[in-house]
């Protein structure tokens, strides 16, 4: 009998046996976790100061790189958004805001000290750094996360490790997710799945579509 069960899961990992399921399509779930389940990242910054001593295109990289815990509930990936605006509005993205100025001695900036607009997507961590400000040095900028796939870009991907181990039993494979905090592991798994879902769906329309050639 098929059947799947969860061996392990804490807050950023989970381990799920399946009993008598095709490894394909435990492969397939691993995949999409990689690079279809979206997940929030900074896209577009705007430096409105930098004295640093790190360049704009720098910084706005590091912010990036930058996980942020995302809520799919309530938000739409920015090209199936009925704003259709480049910019975006509060279905499909979100702002974050630093304004700082490092006084008399260095400071180190870091992901606590990005403010944002929304009470879910902010970094995962606060220890992440930025950038070091020596005295008298200012950066200010405007940053807009939107979601996004990992296919289309690494920052946007919600694992740190996605794998498909043999098990005991010949029959059965195990996968391990590790989240990288944007989504919870059992989230990442289960988007996957619906994606799957729709996308055997889509396969589905296309072989009923079938039409046959009057000549053959
Ligand atoms: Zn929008």
């Amino acid at each position: 009998m098929n059947s799947i069960k969860v061996l392990e899961r804490d807050n950023n990992h989970i381990v799920i046996e399946f009993n008598n399921i095709p490894r394909q399509y435990v492969n397939a779930l691993r995949r999409l976790s990689i690079s279809e389940v979206p997940t929030f990242a900074i896209d577009d910054v705007v430096i409105l100061e930098n004295s640093s001593v790190m360049h704009d295109e720098a910084v706005a990289h590091r912010l990036g790189l930058i996980p942020l815990r995302t809520d799919l509930k309530r938000f739409v990936m920015p090209h199936l958004c009925d704003c259709k605006s480049t910019l975006g509005c509060s279905n499909c993205r979100v702002l974050l805001v630093l304004d700082t100025e490092s006084q008399d001695k260095t400071k180190v900036i870091t992901s606590a000290d990005l403010i944002s607009e929304d009470e879910v997507v902010k970094p995962v961590n606060k220890e992440i750094p930025i950038v070091s400000l020596a005295p008298g040095q200012k950066l200010k900028f405007e940053a807009y996360a939107r979601l996004g796939t990992g296919k289309n870009h690494a920052k946007w991907q919600p694992t740190s490790v996605a794998v498909v181990k043999d098990s005991k039993d010949e029959d059965d494979s195990v996968l391990v997710i590790e989240s990288n905090g944007s989504l919870k592991p059992e989230e990442i798994v289960l988007e996957a799945s619906k994606i799957l879902g729709s996308k055997i769906k889509e396969f589905d329309s296309v072989i009923q579509s079938l039409s046959l050639p009057k000549n053959i």
